[in-house]
């Protein structure tokens, strides 16, 4: 049973009313079920059953604290890419073993809060990274847990901007090189290599690149193994793909089966990043049609959510499900729009030439498929207020971020002193007389 589905005439999520929920706090808003975060995270769990398998959620596809905490809840760590969201991890209530630093462009002051913290692993990308770690370790008298994160030099076959395991990718470190590094660790003391990492890239729709990844760090562990280094761990990264639209990703059944396939008889515990994969579907972004606009070329829908909310489609040219909160009446005749965003660029566009029933103003829609890289990537852009985050879970639901307020939005910014009222400034030059 899907989480986002009509009942009685109106989209629902779970059993809570789109029509309801958008009366109540208003749109645009972010609004996540329960149900499927939880059914998402144990279906992946399930399928590395057997294995001595860690999931890591990937903080940075949903970072709400109501989010990280309902799949710490479960038995997940996380994968975390700054200090920011160790932060985020940690106040959600995963536990610091279970905690996995990845990224390419880790700061000393990083380093020092994933070591104090005693996280389970440092995933380092260079060697000049790897020299800084083992500094910073040594001077809290700590040893760095380690893996060096590969770059298998393969294909993602994914979007351009989201493929990191490619040579000329800035991620990752190259296989000969890997070997170089191996030995240099173990003349660190502030290093402890423990394991070998791997991310290729996001929303891959294809089992072979995972497949060849796979097998090209298992190889090198094995090497690395028998030639003395204590290899103990294989992180395989995320990346594992959805369907927005028509794609076909691989099932999971076969992406745990390049996993168990790579790792046959290695005596390691494995970690997996998935992020996309457990939240994308579980999300949706609900906005209202300010207004309908019928030009000469096109019939465009102006709605109330924009590319500061949700900036895949102008930055990946990403495909979003559209659904009408009212249930389009059967026969209904489909019309092209392009739905777009009020923010002052042509670029923002959620999606253009869709096929859609007829749309009036005050209509609301959902865009699906928003659960992953929506909040997460929003800005205040144009001055627009953050949009809220509601999670619901079945006939309950609770604001799990609130609208940002205009006072909120424009309370961090100071005005110079040569800014301040004319007025003021007399009055102080005169005092010191
Ligand atoms: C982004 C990222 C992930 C998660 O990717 P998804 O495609 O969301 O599964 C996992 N690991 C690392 C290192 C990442 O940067």
């Amino acid at each position: 049973m899907t989480a986002f589905a009509y009942r009685n005439g109106a989209l629902h999520a779970e059993g809570v009313s789109l029509v309801r929920l958008a009366d109540r706090i208003g749109t645009p808003a972010y609004v996540y079920s329960n149900r499927a975060l939880v059914e998402r995270y144990r279906a992946f769990a399930t399928a590395f059953a057997g294995l001595d398998a860690l999931v890591c959620y990937s903080v940075k596809a949903n970072s709400n604290l109501a989010v990280i905490a309902t799949f710490a809840r479960l038995g997940a760590g996380a994968d975390v890419v700054s200090q920011g969201e160790l932060f985020r991890a940690r106040a959600a209530g995963v536990p610091a073993n279970r905690i996995v630093f990845a990224g390419v462009g880790k700061t000393e002051a990083e380093m020092e809060a994933g070591l104090k913290a005693r996280i389970l692993q440092f995933n380092v990308e260079s060697e000049n990274e790897l020299r800084l770690l083992a500094r910073v370790a040594s001077q809290l008298k700590r040893r760095a847990p380690v893996a060096m994160r590969i770059n298998p030099d393969v294909d993602a076959r994914t979007h351009a901007k989201i493929s990191t395991g490619k040579s000329e990718n800035k991620f990752g470190i190259e296989i000969p090189r890997a070997r170089e590094l191996a030995r240099l660790a173990a003349t660190l003391p502030g290093i402890d290599l423990q394991g070998l990492a791997v991310h290729i890239g996001s929303q891959l729709t294809s089992v072979e690149p995972f497949a060849a990844a796979f097998a090209r760090m298992a190889e090198l562990a094995r090497e690395l193994i028998a030639a003395g280094h204590g290899i103990r761990r294989l992180d395989m990264g995320g990346g594992l793909g959805i369907v927005y639209d028509r794609e076909t990703p691989p099932d999971l059944a076969s992406y745990a089966r390049a996993v168990r396939d790579a790792v046959d008889g290695l005596p390691i515990q494995i970690v997996l990043e998935p992020g996309r994969y457990l939240v994308a579907e579980a999300g949706i972004l609900l906005s209202r049609v300010i207004y309908m606009k019928e030009g000469t070329a096109k019939r465009f829908a102006i709605v109330d959510a924009a590319m500061n909310d949700l900036i895949r489609p102008a930055l990946y040219d990403a495909y979003q499900p559209i659904l009408p909160v009212a249930r389009p009446r059967p026969g209904a005749n489909l019309a092209t729009v392009d739905v777009v965003g009020p923010v002052c660029e042509t670029g923002d566009v959620i999606a253009p030439g869709r096929a859609l029933p007829p749309l009036d103003d005050g209509d609301l829609i959902a865009i699906g498929g928003a659960g992953a890289y929506g909040a997460v990537m929003s800005s205040t852009y144009n001055t627009r207020p953050l949009a809220p985050e509601i999670l619901v879970d079945g006939a309950r639901y609770a604001v799990v971020r609130p609208r940002q307020d205009y006072a909120e939005l424009i309370g961090r910014d100071r005005l110079a002193p040569w800014l301040k009222a004319p007025a003021a400034a007399k009055r102080k030059t005169k005092k010191k007389k």
